[in-house]
């Protein structure tokens, strides 16, 4: 699926307006700013869309630029993961793989001229002290004592903390704003602390390294961004970002914010979500219960799926919770449109046909595709003993079920139709076999006499069924909003319980063989399921499904109405 038309925001707004007035000389320069301190979710994906799709529609420019200053919960697998999943999702930053390590001699240089101007100073208080000193929104902090030490101390203690002379949390640089200013942000917030940590692309280089409101405005105007993207949170520190800007005297993007993607029925902090595979609750980053964009391509997720729900769900100015069926939707429509079907039973019945002859196998042509006639067909092999679901079979049928109980007939997709004429049981009555006849004369499904069969149902020859492992999977959470805990509560206590269920004695049609890791397939009245690219090897397939057939949420909320 190409991906759709964008919709217009109030960020196109603001750009079409700047490009109107001539404001950066035409261009457009938006950046993807991740901290590599874990897998990018779903949430980073409405990010790398909006900042690569507005670059891709005004001919502008998109950067991929690792926030890499906090060295201590940074992974080089984490730089790889996310270098992947950007551009998986399509985001093109061409050859502007940015690290913002890079810069920080820049940084210290400009924070060395802020100290030169009067504009920060060293502050020996601890971290404790400084929170004491800060006041809160209702009362106004205390200037530090250490706020008038002469610039020349500054200078020299700075300096000193940069070449590693003084343990970690001893001092820290400050901005020297206001500490009764009315926004916190702004009561001489630290730019520099002291760290001797090893940091994974400057190795033990650096012992002072910047806080993040320091740093990221440098970021964007280092790299000339003109429109500094962020989430609601970080409003209340635009005036600091301009504030630092200003006092420089250098390049200024505009920083704007948006409303963060929440997702129903999962977590999308990075701190959760790292806890859950740190402690082992999920298989890894990309189990496909995860809201990672690895879980999501795991899982079966195509990248343009997630771009058009990136589309679809917009760029708004208040936060909301999005409904996971959403999600789910978009990419159930895709595959709906591309899979091949293909036949499996997950829990197994066997099926004998009596008056089938015993070693007869026939080969029964079926469409690969029903409204997709250049997908071709397949020919499906069919024989006396077949195994069915064991759903499609009840002894004392509901009303209204149209499948296999004694006395009616079924039809049997692309092969026959049969009846169902008697059940076999072990001595404890457990049903072991259903036991059928077929009618010869509806080869292929066909009935000549018209007669009206109300149920078809599918099926795999127990001789050529492929063993196969498929997994199913459920939201991660029963809460659609898993945060809402009482007082003492954790997430955690709302996981699914059933969010995950392994099978492993399913059966699929032969023709899957040799299915190719990460190739999709519907399976015929299941859903749509895929190869999984880790653990599927041809002969042993694995499948985990990636959506429903049907919107499995509709009945969910109708039955809960707190569910909303
Ligand atoms: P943290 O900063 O707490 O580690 P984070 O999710 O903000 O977590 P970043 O790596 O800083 O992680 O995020 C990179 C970019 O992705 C930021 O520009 C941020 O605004 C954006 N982003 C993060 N979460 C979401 C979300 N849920 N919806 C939209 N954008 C998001
Ligand atoms: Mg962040």
């Amino acid at each position: 699926m190409e991906t759709p038309e964008p919709k217009s925001n109030f960020i196109r707004e603001i750009i079409d307006a700047d490009l109107a007035s001539g404001k950066n000389g035409g261009r457009v320069h938006t950046r993807f700013p991740p901290e590599p301190n874990g897998y990018l979710h779903i949430g980073h994906a409405k990010s790398i869309c909006l900042n690569s799709g507005l670059a891709r529609d005004y001919k502008g420019k998109f950067n991929l630029r690792f926030d890499d200053t906090n060295p201590s919960k940074e992974e080089q697998e984490y730089v790889d993961s996310i270098i992947e999943d950007v551009k998986w999702l399509g985001g093109d930053f061409e050859d502007r793989l940015l690290f913002a390590s890079d810069y920080f001699q820049q940084m210290y240089d400009l924070a060395m001229t802020l100290v030169k101007k009067g504009k920060a100073y060293v502050c020996d208080l601890s971290a404790e002290e400084m929170r004491n000193y800060r006041g809160s929104p209702m009362e106004p902090g205390k200037d530090s004592p250490f706020r008038n030490r002469s610039v020349e101390e500054n200078a020299d203690l700075f300096e000193r903390m940069k070449n590693g002379e003084f343990p970690d949390g001893s001092r820290t640089l400050r901005a020297k704003i206001d500490m009764k200013h009315p926004n916190i942000n702004l009561r001489d917030p630290a730019m520099y602390r002291i760290l001797h940590a090893e940091h994974h692309r400057q190795g033990a280089k650096w012992c002072v390294y910047p806080m993040y409101d320091w740093a990221h405005g440098l970021e964007d105007s280092i790299e000339q961004i003109t429109h500094s993207i962020c989430t609601l949170e970080f409003a209340d520190h635009r005036p600091l970002y301009d504030w630092f800007l200003n006092e420089l005297g250098v390049y200024h993007p505009q920083q704007l914010e948006f409303a963060r993607l929440n997702l129903s029925n999962t977590v999308l902090s990075k701190r959760k979500l790292l806890e859950l595979v740190r402690d082992n609750h999920v298989s890894g980053w990309d189990d496909p219960r995860m809201p990672t964009i690895s879980g999501f391509r795991r899982r079966g997720y195509t990248s343009s799926s997630i771009r058009a729900f990136c589309e679809e769900i917009g760029v708004a100015k208040f936060n909301s919770i999005i409904d996971i069926w959403v999600l789910e939707n978009s990419i159930r429509g895709e595959l709906n449109r591309t899979s091949p079907r293909a036949m499996a039973v997950l829990r197994p019945l066997k099926l004998v046909i009596t008056n089938y002859p015993q070693d007869q196998v026939e080969e029964m042509e079926t469409a690969n595709h029903p409204d997709d006639a250049a997908a071709g067909t397949r020919k499906v092999p069919f024989c006396r003993e077949i195994y069915v679901e064991q759903d499609d079979f009840k002894e004392v049928p509901p009303k209204k079920f149209f499948r296999l109980t004694p006395g009616q007939e079924v039809r049997l997709r692309s092969a026959y139709i049969i009846k169902c004429e008697t059940v076999v049981k072990d001595a404890s009555g457990n049903i072991t076999e259903v036991h059928c006849t077929y009618d010869p004369a509806t080869r292929g499904g066909n009935v000549p006499d018209g007669r009206k069969i109300k149920g078809t149902i599918h099926w795999v020859s127990a001789r050529h069924a492929l063993p196969a492992q498929v997994r199913l999977y459920d939201a991660l959470f029963t809460k659609r909003n898993p945060d809402d805990v009482e007082e003492g509560h954790d997430y955690k206590e709302n996981m699914n319980p059933a969010s995950l269920e392994v099978i492993n004695s399913a059966f699929c049609e032969p023709a899957l063989k040799n299915a190719a890791a990460g190739a999709h397939f519907q399976f015929e009245r299941l859903g749509y399921f895929f190869a999984d690219p880790k653990d599927s090897k041809p002969g042993a397939p694995v499948f985990n499904r990636t959506v429903t057939l049907k919107d499995t949420w509709a009945k969910i909320e109708q039955k809960d109405p707190a569910a909303k």
